[in-house]
């Protein structure tokens, strides 16, 4: 099916564009080279773009591994046929020990504790159980300072159905435009690596880390933001495409008379007499209340600015200068719409944050359509919803 008419039914969507993800797992590739492995961090969700969808795509596009920051994410990644190897990135407790042998699952291991539970889950399952350990090497989150973390990996390295894999750190920095912290991190993460020669694996890079410095990349990069096609602000790099655009049907035009107020708390006030359009995206879809009287949609390829407060399912934006709108037109929240443009940078700005939140913040109640040469390829729906 085509993609515009799967749309006709919907009032808020999520398009993803899989021909551009391809493009950005192949501009990665030719950013980083042949030599480094793709890490795909598909954690939160696959930062809003739906794991369901994105996942198995990516496998097919090539990624040699995928990472996420939760236990239940890794094994989700299993439960939806994913084989390549999964790293989780965050904490993990002594009793994820035995679904992450079982499920394959690589542990960032953090305490000996956690590690006795993964020996004695992989003896009892018969199974080895990689693991990899993380060097605090300045963020100050998560991981061990040197000295601790070259103990720990001799400790795993002893214990039986272990296998270490893998030596990581994360920078602080990475996307700020002074990001030269990293040189210090990075000399940290040197002295353990020398410390531990016989860890095979090494991966300190996100997505602008990737792009910016290349003595960082090692064996594989983790790039989440980059696989969306948007850079970090400090980054810049040829290929990259958006694959998400954020869109909704107008479900209500209606006009203010001069002098009254629009949504919650009446912020918004009608200068002349004028005209409303309803959309049917709110704070409960990740359509963050900062944008109350704040930036704007496209419809009829022109910006029609917010007015009013952004309510928990939807908000209203001012159509007083475009003519003939009219229910059941298109808004677009994010992407393009003939000429026009709102990228989820220019989103993230008019909200006060980043794109990352912009992207991670956008909820399961969304439907997602997928698609590859302008058709639909595949689906993914709350429950209730059925897209024709
Ligand atoms: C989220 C995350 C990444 C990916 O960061 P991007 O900037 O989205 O590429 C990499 N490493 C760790 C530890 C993370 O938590």
């Amino acid at each position: 099916m085509l993609l515009e008419p799967a749309t006709r039914e919907l009032n808020s969507w999520i398009e993803i564009d899989l021909d551009a993800l391809d493009a950005n797992v192949a501009a990665v590739r030719a950013a980083v080279g042949p030599r480094v492995e793709i890490i795909a961090v598909v954690k939160a969700n696959a930062y809003g773009a739906g794991v369901e969808g994105i996942a198995p795509a990516l496998e097919r596009a090539g990624v040699e591994r995928f990472a996420v920051v939760w236990p239940s994410e890794a094994i989700a990644l299993r439960q939806l046929g994913v084989t390549r190897p999964i790293v989780v990135l965050g904490h993990a407790f002594p009793r994820d020990a035995a679904a992450a042998v079982l499920h394959d699952i690589i542990l960032t291991v953090n305490s000996s504790e956690l590690g006795r539970a993964l020996s004695e889950a992989a003896v009892a399952q018969g199974r080895a159980a990689k693991v990899h350990v993380k060097v605090d090497s300045g963020l100050h989150r998560f991981g061990l300072d040197v000295e601790d973390a070259v103990a720990l990996a001799g400790e795993l390295r002893r214990s039986p159905g272990i296998e270490v894999e893998g030596l990581t750190t994360h920078m602080a920095n990475a996307d700020e435009a002074d990001d030269s912290f990293a040189e210090r991190q990075h000399a940290v993460f040197a002295v353990a690596a020398e410390r531990l020669p016989w860890i095979p694996y090494r991966h300190t890079a996100n997505s602008a880390t990737a792009l910016r410095r290349a003595e960082l990349r090692y064996n594989g990069v983790r790039v989440g933001l980059a696989l969306h096609g948007v850079l970090p602000p400090n980054s810049s790099s040829p290929g990259f495409r958006p694959i998400l655009s954020l869109k909704a049907r107008v479900a209500r035009v209606a006009a203010v008379p001069a002098g009254e107020g629009v949504s919650y708390g009446l912020t918004w006030r009608a200068e002349r007499p004028s005209r409303v359009a309803l959309i049917p995206v709110g704070y409960a879809d990740g359509w963050q209340r900062s944008h109350s009287n704040a930036g704007a949609v496209l419809i009829h390829g022109q910006r029609c600015p917010t007015a009013g407060r952004i309510c928990m399912d939807q908000f209203l934006v001012d159509v007083t200068d475009v003519e003939g709108v009219a229910e059941g037109d298109e808004a677009v929240l994010v992407g393009h719409q003939g000429e026009a443009c709102i990228g989820a940078d220019e989103v993230a700005d008019t909200a006060g944050t980043i794109t990352w939140e912009v992207f991670a913040a956008l909820q399961a109640r969304l439907p997602r359509l997928y698609h590859r040469g302008g058709r639909v390829a595949n689906v993914v729906t709350p429950p209730g919803l059925q897209i024709p």
